[in-house]
């Protein structure tokens, strides 16, 4: 860089043309003359003329006039022999004047040849005119003229290469100031400082640059040491540098360094300095060429980049520090929040607790409210007291059905409510809830069909009572809302995989439908489609938002299809376990049932499909008519044709006409006819009217299986096995003498208790706490012991286990103990069995499932303990608890 700023570059010389006689083959000889016999004599004479190698070429002219021209034409011309007297009597003199004068041609040889001489005075001619010689025409002999013509070639020769010489000289003069111009103009207008110096040190050239920038006088600065200018700093460390930096240089080393100066009153400047010594070709250091640059725009730019870079780091710096503040301050927040949290945890923890004792403290007193009005309705009282009564109950329990909702509304929402993962009839599940939403149906007058495909498992595992729970949810509301008409159920399985089938569960009604513009408001909390609906059919609006987390719970989910005035379709799909027994379970068939023929007659289309599809799961062969007429129709054809049918199931009532007289019409063909659960039935009247039997609508699978095998299989089994049984087994228990030992410290709780053991004929001692129920077991040999769970002293838990260890009492250590609880939150039947309960029942305790638990405890107790799942309506469940439902 230093080295290309410092070199001058020129551009390469043209060679310039040189002027001067050209390399001529001949020499021009030019005659003029007005005599055409002075030409021909001279070309005569001189027609063997050479000089040095060159022959002459002759030019003629005639007058003086043409002579001019012809000189013009052949400026080349070497010599030229003048006639004086041509034209006019000095015609030759005005052509050499011409020659000389105008054209400026000065080497051209005139050589004048007068004809008499005299007629032009010689000297004064020669000298006038610029002649070279002066000949008279007699006197020129062939040998003086050409003797005279060798002298003027000679003459040419030498005038001619000097004139070249001189015009050589002029163009190397004009090169060299050239030359010198460039290279002014270059050290003057380079933006460096240049100064030539002498190898002392001494300026001997400053360039403008310099002069300028320190405005110096040119004529001081020279000769003047360069370290006495103020060129590279001021102070006399920097001249002393400066000196120094001179003797290194005429050493011959080049030398370089920055400076930094001020000039121009106080600006600060910087320079980028350099010396290199110029040596000769031995050598020897003859100048210095001191350079400076001015660097001071550069130096700022870095100063300012440095500048910028520190202002920069200074904000990350406060950057940093904002950040780590924020970071601190995010440290303090995300503390709170685990504070919050862990208050939180505490408070859902309090409200968890607060929901458990709630439940306890509200079932309390609603088992007595429910427990003694049913006790009153069975006292003999008026008709108007029953009715009072009658609304204490219904009001009762539709409160507990509300407490209930609630409490499993905030369960969830606290995320309490934990989902149970047990084996269960799926089937008996389905016709159990069928039928207990069948009693308010067939009360309002509708149809209620549980529609079950064949396919549909029939043990599963998952949450059973969550499951019946979303299902009397959606029945029970579809119930609700349906005026008439009727209320379906559909089973069915949706997908199967290798541990999990998705079942799919739809309750179809005929009601009052759900205008398109209110749908989006089931499934929320407290939603309900009209507030009007809520004066009309009551209800809090959260059983349809309680199904949809528990479906969702289940892996399923849940939605509606419904037409304001026309009904509703409410369906969700679950995820049920498989169970590897589940083939176990389907119903064993009678022998003589595979095959048989059955025809379904009644005019309702569910009844229908829910009837055959149990049917096609038996085995049997089936055909269908909607009433009495067709019925009686393919009956006979099918005599006709030789395949007569064996059963006839025929519905009590079709398009509003009894059928009471169809088993008497159907000439020799057994009929069963289908009754409503609302009434009791007469098994003696049924059959008087030539039925082999009943069997209650909705119609269990099992009931139905158990009927055909009864038919036809009469020895097996006896006639009214199917039928269900009517209350007061309990007599059979007073024959017996069962003794129960009741632990209750409740009052109102102990006497709705002692009523319903009374009325279901056991003899009852009551304790007060856990510790007087341990020393009654000691004392006396009870069959089996209610406990309740919260007493004072000593709570069930305890107590139980201080039973089952005592030795050599009274009480068998064996003795069935039921726990009885307010307690409705999840474990608490598992801390129950834990503590070696047996059974467990839920306050409000109501008296089937009262006896139910008595019943199964006492039957286990007595060796029916291989009863395993399945064996009876309730799937032998040890959990005889249902009032965790909303029924
Ligand atoms: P509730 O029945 O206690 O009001 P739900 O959450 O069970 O609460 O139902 C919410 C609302 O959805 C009901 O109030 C009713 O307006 C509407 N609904 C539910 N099921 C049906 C149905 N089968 N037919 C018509 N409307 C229904």
């Amino acid at each position: 860089m230093e080295d290309r700023e410092n070199t001058f570059i020129f551009a390469d010389e043209k060679s310039v043309k040189e002027p001067g006689p050209e390399k001529l083959e001949t020499w021009k000889i030019m005659v003029v003359d007005d005599e055409k016999s002075i030409h021909d004599m001279t070309k005569v004479v001189l027609a063997d003329f050479s000089f040095e190698g060159r022959s002459l070429e002759f030019i003629s002219a005639y007058s003086g006039r043409e002579a001019k021209e012809m000189i013009i034409a052949h400026p080349e011309t070497a010599i030229i022999l003048l006639d004086v007297v041509m034209e006019t009597d000095n015609a030759g003199l005005e052509v050499a004047r011409y020659i000389r004068e105008e054209l400026g041609n000065s080497i051209v040889q005139i050589v004048l040849r007068t004809g008499q001489p005299g007629q032009a005075p010689e000297q004064k001619v020669i000298i006038e005119y610029s002649i070279n010689d002066y000949k008279s025409k007699i006197d020129l002999t062939a040998k003086q003229l050409t003797t005279s013509v060798l002298f003027s070639l000679r003459s040419y020769r030498l005038a001619s290469s000097l004139k070249s010489e001189l015009v050589e000289r002029k163009l190397a003069e004009i090169r060299v100031a050239e030359s010198e111009r460039k290279f002014r103009a270059i050290f003057n207008q380079t933006f460096q400082f240049i100064a030539v110096l002498d190898p002392e040190g001494k300026i001997l050239e400053i360039n403008r640059t310099a002069v300028d920038f320190y405005r110096l006088d040119p004529n001081w600065a020279s000769d003047r040491f360069l370290w006495e200018t103020p060129w590279c700093g001021n102070s006399s460390g920097e001249r002393e540098k400066l000196k120094n930096a001179i003797g290194r240089a005429a050493q011959g080393a080049l030398v370089r360094f920055e400076t930094a100066h001020t000039a121009h009153g106080n600006r600060q400047f910087y320079l980028d300095f350099s010396l290199k010594p110029v040596k000769n070709e031995e050598g020897g250091v003859t100048l210095l060429v001191a350079e400076g640059r001015d660097i001071t725009e550069r130096r700022r730019a870095e100063e300012d980049v440095k500048n910028l870079n520190r202002g920069l780091e200074k904000r990350v710096a406060e950057r940093t520090r904002q950040l780590e503040e924020a970071n601190r301050s995010l440290k303090r927040s995300s503390e709170h929040a685990r504070r919050m949290a862990e208050k939180a945890e505490i408070a859902n923890r309090s409200k968890g607790e607060f929901l458990a004792n709630m439940s306890h403290e509200i079932r309390t007193p609603m088992n007595g409210i429910i427990g003694m009005t049913s006790m009153l309705l069975d006292s003999g009282l008026t008709g108007e007291q029953k009715e009072f009564a009658d609304v204490i109950r219904s009001s009762g329990e539709s409160l507990l059905s509300l407490i209930n909702d609630i409490l499993d509304f905030s369960k969830i929402e606290a995320g309490k409510l934990e989902l149970d993962s047990i084996a269960f009839d799926l089937r008996t599940l389905l016709e159990d809830t069928a039928n207990i939403v069948a009693v308010h149906a067939q009360k309002k007058g509708l149809e209620l069909a549980c529609i079950i495909d064949s396919d549909v498992p029939f043990l599963a595992e998952g949450d059973p009572g969550r499951l019946r729970q979303i299902l009397m949810n959606l029945t029970g509301n579809a119930v609700k809302f349906t005026p008439e008409g009727e209320v379906a159920i559909y089973v069915s399985l949706r997908k199967e995989s290798e541990a999990f089938s998705t079942v799919l569960f739809s309750v179809t009604d005929t009601g009052i439908g759900i205008p398109e513009n209110r749908m989006n408001r089931l499934f929320r909390t407290f939603s309900q489609v009209d507030s009007s609906t809520t004066r009309e059919y009551g209800g809090t609006g959260l059983g349809l938002a309680i199904s949809r987390q528990l479906a969702e719970m289940m892996g399923g989910e849940i939605g509606v299809e419904s037409k304001e005035g026309r009904g509703s379709t409410f369906w969700f799909t679950t995820l049920l376990g498989k169970r590897p027994d589940e083939t176990a379970r389907k119903p064993g068939l009678s022998p003589g049932a595979g095959g048989r023929r059955v025809l379904v007659v009644t005019g309702n289309a569910a009844n229908r499909l829910a009837l055959t599809k149990q049917l096609k799961v038996l085995g049997c062969r089936w055909d269908q008519a909607v009433d009495e007429r067709k019925a009686l129709g393919v009956l006979s054809n099918a005599r006709e044709t030789g395949d007569p049918f064996d059963l006839v199931v025929v519905d009590e009532m079709i398009e509003g006409r009894q059928m009471n007289g169809f088993a008497e019409k159907a000439r020799g063909v057994k009929v069963v006819i289908l009754t409503s659960l609302k009434r009791t039935v007469d098994a003696d009247i049924i059959r008087s009217r030539g039925f082999f039997s009943h069997i209650m609508k909705p119609v269990r699978l099992s009931v139905l299986s158990e009927c055909l095998a009864e038919l036809f299989d009469v020895s097996e089994k006896g006639r009214e096995k199917h039928s269900v049984p009517a209350e007061g087994f309990g007599k059979e228990k007073k024959d017996k003498g069962v003794t129960v030992l009741l632990a209750e410290d409740n009052i109102v709780n102990q006497k709705v208790a002692l009523l319903m053991l009374g009325k279901l004929g056991f003899t009852v001692d009551v304790v007060g706490n856990g510790k007087e129920a341990v020393t009654a077991a000691a004392e006396k040999p009870y069959d089996i012991i209610l406990m309740d769970v919260q007493m004072p002293e000593m709570d069930g838990y305890e107590a139980t286990g201080k039973i089952r260890s005592l030795g050599g009492s009274a009480c068998a250590p064996g003795v069935p103990i039921i726990a009885m609880t307010a307690h409705a939150m999840k474990g608490d039947k598992e801390k129950c069995i834990a503590a070696g309960m047996d059974g467990y029942i839920s306050k409000p305790i109501n008296i089937k499932r009262l006896s139910e638990a008595m019943e199964e405890a006492l039957g286990s107790a007595s060796g029916g303990k291989e009863s395993g799942p399945g064996t009876g309506p309730g799937g032998g469940q040890k959990n005889i608890d249902n009032s965790m439902g909303p029924d």
